[in-house]
């Protein structure tokens, strides 16, 4: 592989870069936040977000001793919630081993709860300098097509040697963190992964074998996904007086332990459905049928604004008001079009003005 290009794409990358809060700082517990939201989420959806969860939480201590409610609260709608929880199981383990401050070890961070190969290596090179790769699917995208490589990227065997590829022949202490950052923004907002990239403006262009083959749409090579499985779903938003019933989902699996709208699979009768909650309904209607993709899974919920008579019902529900329910229940967005849905229903209906 031609490796030339890591001059001119460092010296691109320091022109180029987008101003991003996190990259103003070398301070670990900051880039660790924004590398664990950034799985998953867009740029721009996150700046609000990492704004937010530091304004409430500004340092590891803090993390590590914030109430559960609290932490899911700041990650709302940002969804894949055990991030969230493995990084306070973190913060608790690092003020009770190191003090409060993350180590400056790349496998000791390694060891911690919900830190991988590609975190560990952004935080030990971004704050530490430590020449490891973060090896994201940006990475992997350019420099298989630099140099023109087949080899599959959804094998971990793929990652594992780029990995070990960038870190005995690319990386060094004094540009690791740089390049670790070029590459990826190289891979945001240049060699893109769908469309045509942008070659013209590419500092690597001169290197790149897809580029000079003209063959830049046949790499990376990524072998497909199993499709994802469907689940239809009943989801009830149940209204009795001025409050709303939710209820904390199970420990394990989807969404576990946070607050949802009751609901059952849709193979089930509604009325039966709520009458097993104890719900005794004075009407029910119909709200717009809403779809939701996880990773694996996709909810297609057929939703219902359930006006109750009395809630004498099953313990397992909390009745919470709608103030409640926005400033302290973290409802995972896909109950989000739902609940929105039922506030314009309630202010239409005089039922209610509050806002959800
Ligand atoms: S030259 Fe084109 S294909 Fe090659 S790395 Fe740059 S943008 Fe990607």
């Amino acid at each position: 592989m031609d490796t030339s290009f890591v001059l001119p794409l460092t010296g691109w990358y320091e022109k180029n870069r987008r101003a991003l809060p996190w990259r103003e700082t070398k301070d670990p517990y900051r880039i660790w936040l924004s590398e664990i939201m950034l799985q998953q989420t867009r740029v721009e959806a996150v700046k609000a977000y990492y704004t937010r969860f530091l304004a409430t939480l500004p340092t590891i201590a803090d993390l590590a001793a914030a109430d559960e409610e609290t932490i899911l609260k700041l990650w709302e709608g940002l969804g894949y919630y055990s991030r969230v929880r493995n990084m306070q199981k973190a913060a608790q383990y690092v003020m009770t081993h190191y003090s409060g401050v993350l180590p400056a070890d790349y496998d000791a961070l390694l060891a911690l709860p919900g830190i991988g190969a590609y975190t560990a290596g952004a935080i030990a090179s971004f704050a530490f300098d430590l020449p490891y790769a973060a090896v994201d699917g940006n990475v992997l995208r350019v420099m298989s097509r630099i140099a023109g490589d087949m080899r599959d990227i959804a094998l971990d065997a793929t990652k594992k040697a780029w990995k070990q590829y960038m870190e005995t022949t690319l990386l060094t202490r004094s540009n690791a963190a740089v390049l670790n950052q070029a590459l990826m923004e190289l891979g945001a907002c240049v060699c893109l992964p769908v469309g045509t990239p942008k070659c013209d403006l590419c500092p690597a262009a001169d290197c790149c074998i897809a580029c000079k083959q003209q063959l830049q749409h046949m790499f990376p090579v990524k072998s497909g996904k199993k499709p994802r499985k469907i689940e239809h779903l009943h989801v009830f938003f149940i209204l009795c007086g001025n409050k709303i019933a939710i209820r904390k989902r199970g420990d394990k699996g989807l969404l576990a332990s946070l607050w949802e709208f009751p609901n059952c699979s849709a193979s089930v009768n509604p009325r039966q459905a709520l009458s097993a909650l104890g719900i005794v309904p004075s009407a029910i209607t119909p709200l717009s049928p809403q779809k939701h993709i996880f990773t694996h899974v996709e909810w297609h919920m057929n939703c219902f604004f359930v006006t109750a008579r009395q809630k004498d019902a099953d313990d397992a529900l909390l009745w919470v008001s709608p103030e409640e329910l926005h400033a302290r229940y973290a409802l995972p967005s896909a109950f989000r079009p739902m609940a929105q849905e039922a506030e314009r229903h309630m202010e239409d209906s005089g039922q209610i003005e509050s806002k959800i």
